[in-house]
């Protein structure tokens, strides 16, 4: 058992953003707060060996976690704050299975919900956001990040069969034998989607290791050697990169949802220790430093849940624009970062123990500042936005 108790919900809501949700996003919060004590005691373990607990990807479909706001038929429709608030709760319990509702429904179900045929939505809609089956979305090359647009992997047509050559680096259940949907240069030069399934011959998928950062879901470097598959397995609607855009602009806003809930967990732990951890014959809340970083901390959360809330009404309103996603993920992930290192320090030399939580969280979070769009890729859309310039390249 761990000396102190610093993972108690605290229900933060200075301001009461979140007093007055509709009912049915109540309830898909406290679907996501319901894994909580069956997720969060395994989830050191994992993170500490490295390995996945694919067992839970199973429970979040059962629980109806992994369809990140998609209309999957059968299932029941969440709205954007729902969809919003389950990323915020699961990453409040750790930043891998977060990862998992991006990867699986923010990226893989999204694409095929946008762009699949009715076959190709009957097919994988319905398993993967049950987590019967497992969804990859395969972007990043190992040379190009940021510029993902100048992708170098190829598609071609060779009669009745798309035949896909290159690498991609990154990619979030991409080697625990699901299926990934692939972007690639078709021979006309347009930007597509292709749903391989991961074993299929040519399809060569190593899991990346020594990671410190998400080391509970597994991320694979990929190599398409001649894979040959049918040409139905394109995705109809998907014909240029700006397609692939309209994807991860939709998942940005769960990134900050996501880093909502780092900061609420790592806020959580620091005011749980305050109270808990007795030094010079008292706890270290009452000492007038710690209320001051402990009042800082507050400030910056309650302005990350201002945003991400009003990002949400704007979505449900469908007046998000992109740029506004970009500057919630910007800010927040940005937010999360510091107040995860002043919660690390908050605790002492146990910040830096597992047992604990915050050092999950704090390694976990650099991994969601970088995907998306880092910070820098974030700034020059929202730089582009207000100047009217382009500084990207
Ligand atoms: C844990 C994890 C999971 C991921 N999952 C997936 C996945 O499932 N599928 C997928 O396709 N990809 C995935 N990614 C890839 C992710 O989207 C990329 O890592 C990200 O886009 C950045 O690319 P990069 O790492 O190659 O960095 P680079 O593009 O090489 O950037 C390096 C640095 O240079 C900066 N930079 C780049 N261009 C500019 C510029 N024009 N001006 C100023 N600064 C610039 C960046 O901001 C960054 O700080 C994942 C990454 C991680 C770490």
């Amino acid at each position: 058992m761990p000396d102190y108790d610093v993972s108690e919900p605290l229900d933060t809501d200075y301001f009461a953003v979140f007093a007055n949700l509709p009912e049915a996003d109540r309830l898909a919060w406290e679907r996501a707060r319901s894994l909580s004590a069956e997720a969060l005691p395994q989830m050191n373990d994992y993170w500490d060996r490295a390995d996945y607990p694919l067992h839970l990807v199973k429970r979040m479909g059962e629980k109806n976690l992994l369809a990140d706001g998609i209309n999957v038929p059968g299932l029941e429709q969440m709205s954007p704050m729902a969809a919003g608030l389950i990323n915020m709760e699961i990453s409040r319990i750790d930043g891998s299975l977060g990862t998992v509702i991006a990867v699986q429904g923010g990226l893989a179900l999204r694409s095929i919900a946008y762009f699949g045929s009715d076959e190709q939505k009957d097919r994988w809609m319905g398993p993967l956001a049950r987590g019967e089956e497992y969804g990859a979305f395969a972007l990043t090359e190992p040379d190009h990040g940021s510029d993902s647009v100048g992708l170098t992997t190829t598609a071609h047509l060779d009669g009745d069969e798309w035949v896909l050559n290159g690498e991609k680096k990154w990619i979030g259940n991409g080697s625990i034998g699901g299926v990934t949907v692939v972007w690639a240069r078709a021979d006309d030069g347009g930007v597509r989607g292709f749903l391989v399934e991961q074993d299929t011959p040519g399809y060569e998928a190593k899991t990346i290791t020594g990671k410190a950062s998400l080391r509970a879901i597994f991320q694979a470097s990929i190599t398409l050697n001649n894979v040959r598959i049918p040409a139905s397995n394109v995705l109809p609607g998907s014909h240029t990169f700006k397609d692939t855009s309209k994807v991860l602009v939709a998942t940005r806003l769960g990134v900050a949802w996501s880093a909502l809930g780092h900061a609420t967990a790592v806020y959580e732990a620091a005011l749980n220790y305050a109270n808990q951890r007795i030094q010079f014959g008292k706890p270290l809340a009452k000492f007038q430093l710690v209320q001051e970083r402990l009042t800082q901390m507050l400030a910056e959360l309650t302005s990350m849940q201002l945003m991400c809330v009003q990002a949400a009404t704007l979505d449900t309103e469908g007046k998000l624009r992109p740029t506004q996603a970009s500057m919630a993920k910007y800010n927040n992930t940005r937010k999360a970062r510091a107040l995860a290192s002043t919660a690390r320090d908050m605790l002492g030399g146990n910040g830096i123990l597992l047992e604990n939580h915050v050092v999950r969280h704090l390694l976990d979070i650099e991994s969601i500042h970088t995907y998306e769009g880092t910070e820098s890729v974030q700034t020059l859309l929202i730089g582009r936005d207000i100047t009217g310039q382009s500084a990207f390249a």
